[in-house]
């Protein structure tokens, strides 16, 4: 089955958790503040894709209001056929494991990659998500020069970053995250058919006992429902 960046991401935290994504996700429960921490993450996106000038995004719904990938698709090959400058959304499918890349940037020798995250500094699990990123695009044929986070800039002493921009009130600062995101790239072309196979209707649960991965780098969503089970094991 294929698996998405976010499915992957979750996976590494923890198999089970993308196991009960495909197979019970009635059983998530996403606390209010960490709703509203995943619209405000939306919000920061949207703003940041006018970071680098006019920019085409590709994002398409489809008339029950799912996203429609295939057309996502279809104008992403467009654009980059064209050579278009900025892409944001632009979509990208190998073996059907796909993604959509906040900002691709044509640059004279290839694209850079940005990954947007309202954070003010880098974390493994960002560059987690830009090796599944990088996986995806360098199986696609894009010529990748770089990966980068854009990431809040909180104007924190001794931070690290190649670039700060400001745009519409907000700053921002972009970090270089080429030769980590390298590294994960390799696991994740490792893993990701593993994880695939997770989400197939027969797949069987996972046996992973509670642990120190429920609460980081993200406490799950499926905390209540895996603490009961093991409570009323014991
Ligand atoms: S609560 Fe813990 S064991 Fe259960 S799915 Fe989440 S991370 Fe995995």
């Amino acid at each position: 089955m294929p698996v998405s960046k976010t499915d992957f991401v979750r996976a590494v935290q923890c198999e089970k958790m993308l196991w009960l994504d495909a197979h019970r996700p009635e059983l998530k429960i996403i606390p209010p503040e960490v709703q509203q921490r995943l619209d405000a993450g939306n919000e920061f996106g949207d703003k940041a894709m006018s970071l680098f000038g006019p920019f085409e995004e590709t994002t398409a719904f489809k008339a029950d209001g799912k996203l429609d990938f295939s057309a996502m698709l279809e104008t992403t090959k467009r654009l980059l056929d064209e050579g278009y400058p900025v892409i944001c959304e632009g979509a990208f499918s190998w073996y059907g494991n796909y993604c959509a890349v906040d900002i691709l940037r044509k640059s004279e020798n290839g694209y850079i990659l940005y990954e947007v995250k309202n954070a003010s500094a880098p974390r493994k699990e960002f560059i987690l998500d830009l090796g599944f990123q990088r996986l995806i695009l360098n199986k696609c044929g894009v010529k990748l020069i770089a990966s980068m986070l854009v990431l809040r800039d909180d104007e924190e002493e001794g931070q690290v970053c190649v670039e700060r921009l400001e745009k519409d009130g907000i700053r921002y600062k972009i970090v270089d995250a080429t030769r980590e995101a390298k590294i994960l790239e390799r696991q994740a072309g490792n893993r990701v058919f593993e994880f695939g196979k997770l989400k197939k209707k027969d797949a069987p649960a996972p046996e992973i006992p509670v642990g120190e991965q429920c609460e980081k780098p993200y406490r799950c969503w499926y905390f209540e429902h895996c603490h009961k089970i093991f409570k009323k094991g014991e």
